[in-house]
């Protein structure tokens, strides 16, 4: 059995988290490919690594003097190694580094060494072997990722490898210059190491203990979900539910190997599961609720719409003109509507509403702006009668009015769509009706 650990930033951000980094590994000998971030925040006013050399890289773009900003962030490394007692020195990678920076390698590599350095250390306190993730994660000429070549190569290497550290977040193109994923995107590198071994399971250990079902910000200590699948997840990040790197799901999806969210400060901690599918009963009809404030409702009225082919069509052709995307398109008998984020929209406004009279030639159009959507996904809302009913008489109960319901054939989700201001309103009644009363 074999299992890849990604470890985030805040994982590995001193000595004292990479000690606990040190005691998960050890205590199972499955966990054999490490993948880590660079340090991140020690606490809340704290800078990330990976800023730091954006803005160190910026700084040698702008041919200033880099040497301050690099001193501050081999502090950040020193303060590891001193911490583990390690016997490591820098010098001469701080050496290349400075140089490259110098004759301007590009940002990526910048951001890159982050990871790349926080890997031999880790490799160093762990005591294994240490792969460049240049040497196995490879992009195209255009910067993509190589999904095949890496997969040939990272097989190849790690069937002569019993145990690693590979470095997250970066590759190299075939001129062997680095080229970074987006932020946040060792939990990809994750990923695609799990694929290549072909492991038994992911664990991504972060800061949380796993997902939560819906914002600690909204609702006091919401209950965590056990276990969800990649489609829920999907509806639910899409949302604004943010753990996980979304491309991180795709290389482990098709091979149906599960991803575990653990907590690097509570390792016992069962976290969440995310996996294809399960027969495993939700512990409650939903499974997480998640939602946005910020969208506008372009109302569209003409009679006898429902006889005239190629009307919607029409009319989201004025908003593909204006290169604005849009979310949800309710409609009625002589109605349109199209949900669209106002900040997207609210520049572009009067040249939509003339595009739309110009394609589709409408009555009148009407604009409702500050409105919120929120998603209540679940993939047990299928298998039981009357979810949508409970979630209505709740919102109800609480005072909300419901601009828009939107169900997804799929019955994963129901979007609703209420006003900014009853935003939290809508989340607390549908998460107390659910999981609290359990009604
Ligand atoms: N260090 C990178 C970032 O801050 C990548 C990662 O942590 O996954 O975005």
């Amino acid at each position: 059995m074999i299992k890849v650990v990604k470890f985030g930033g805040s994982s590995l951000a001193s000595a004292e988290q990479f000690r606990k980094v040190g005691d998960i590994v050890r205590a199972d000998a499955k966990r054999r490919y490490v993948i880590p971030s660079a340090p991140g925040k020690r606490h809340k006013n704290d800078t990330k690594v990976t800023d730091m050399l954006y803005e160190c890289y910026a700084l040698a773009e702008a041919d200033e003097d880099i040497k301050p900003m690099l001193r501050k962030i081999r502090a950040r490394y020193n303060d590891i190694i001193n911490g583990l007692k390690l016997r490591y020195n820098l010098d001469d990678e701080f050496k290349v580094i400075e140089q490259k920076f110098l004759e301007k390698a590009g940002s990526d590599y910048a951001a890159s060494r982050g990871e790349y350095l926080n890997g031999l250390l880790m490799a160093s306190y762990l005591g294994i072997e240490f792969i460049d993730a240049a040497e196995v994660i490879r992009f195209d000429r255009d910067g993509n990722f190589d999904v095949d070549t890496t997969n040939n190569i990272l097989k190849q290497r790690l069937k002569k490898t019993e145990r690693a550290v590979i470095p997250g977040f970066y590759g190299a193109k075939p001129d062997g210059s680095i080229q970074t994923f987006s932020r946040g995107g060792s939990d990809i590198t994750g990923s695609i190491v799990a694929k290549a071994c072909r492991a038994d399971l992911y664990e991504n250990w972060t800061d949380v203990s796993g997902f939560l079902i819906t914002d600690p910000r909204i609702i006091k200590n919401p209950k965590g979900i056990k276990v969800i699948t990649y489609k829920e997840l999907r509806e639910l990040s899409y949302m604004g539910a943010t753990v996980l790197h979304e491309d991180a799901i795709f290389p482990v999806r098709k091979e149906g190997i599960p991803i575990n969210i653990k907590n690097t400060n509570a390792p016992e901690d069962p976290g969440t599961f995310i996996v294809e599918s399960t027969c495993q009963k939700p512990e409650f009809t939903i499974t997480g609720i998640a939602g946005k404030k910020g969208f506008v409702a372009v109302n569209i009225e003409k009679d006898m719409m429902n006889s005239e082919i190629g009307f919607g069509r029409k009319v989201l052709a004025a908003f593909e003109e204006n290169e604005i995307s849009f979310e949800h398109t309710p409609s009625g008998i002589d109605t349109f509507t199209v949900f669209v984020h106002q900040e997207e929209f609210e520049g572009k406004e009067q040249s939509v509403l003339s595009a739309i009279h110009r394609l589709a030639e409408p009555d009148s159009i009407e604009l409702e702006a500050d409105l919120a959507l929120v998603a209540v996904v679940g993939r047990g809302m299928k298998s039981t009668r009357g979810t949508a009913g409970r979630i209505f008489s709740a919102l109800a109960h609480a005072n909300v009015n419901v601009k828009m319901i939107d169900q997804g054939s799929s019955e994963l989700n129901v979007i609703i769509g209420v006003s900014n201001e009853d935003f939290e309103t809508a989340i607390q009644a549908i998460y107390d009706i659910f999981v609290i009363t359990q009604l």
